[in-house]
């Protein structure tokens, strides 16, 4: 399956949530959710029907896949994966997917959107421990130091996404040093750091069916 290249201010509104997928964007009045919170498409403002449950976890799935930027077959991989491991299930998905070098980079300010952080990492101007790594998928571990190439430190795009991203804060299991263009991974994410309207629980039932 490809990777939705659509306008993606339409995947806001299509699940009903501000997903953050524009950088600077999402924070300005240009945001098309905050304009036109209603879906996309010419039925859009007629939402009548109630939908069915196996419709509300389909959407909550998409959601999720959207707002991380991964496809289905990746996603799917990422719960089998978390179906392995010890817990519960659905937060360690949304763990896992916190721990994605992508995120990680978009969440230390790096980047203003996780597209842009894939991106960074994909044209190998991200480190981990000082080695190159351009998977956007890596999962980070607890130690990992998490750096921007020298020739990328000078860039304008940089000094403004780290700028931007003061008003959204580094969450707690993650240290950004600004200076040296570092961030350390002190823990892995808990649930509770998981801020944006997540029901996992539904995306757990989606796939036991
Ligand atoms: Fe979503 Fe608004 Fe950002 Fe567009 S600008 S991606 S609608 S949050």
């Amino acid at each position: 399956m490809a990777r939705y290249s659509g306008a993606s201010c339409r995947i806001c509104r299509r699940e009903n949530l501000k997903l953050f997928l524009k950088g600077d964007r999402c924070y300005s009045d240009k945001c098309a959710f905050e304009r036109r919170s209603f879906a996309p498409g010419q039925h859009g403002q007629n939402r009548f029907r109630k939908p069915s449950d196996y419709a509300v976890q389909l959407r909550e799935k998409q959601k999720v896949k959207h707002l991380y930027g991964v496809f289905e077959a990746q996603f799917r991989r990422f719960f089998a994966e978390a179906e392995r491991v010890r817990g519960v299930t659905g937060a360690t998905l949304l763990s896992m997917l916190e721990r994605r070098l992508d995120n990680v980079v978009y969440r230390l300010g790096f980047a203003s959107s996780r597209t842009q952080g894939r991106q960074m990492v994909r044209h190998s101007l991200v480190t981990i421990n000082g080695h190159k790594v351009n998977i956007p998928s890596y999962q980070v571990k607890v130690g990992d130091i998490v750096s921007l190439k020298e020739k990328q430190q000078k860039s304008e795009l940089v000094a403004d996404n780290l700028q931007g991203a003061a008003r959204r804060g580094v969450p707690s299991w993650l240290e950004l040093d600004a200076k040296a263009f570092k961030g350390t991974v002190k823990a892995l994410p808990n649930r509770d750091e998981i801020t944006l309207p997540i029901q996992e629980q539904l995306i757990v039932e989606l796939y036991s069916k």
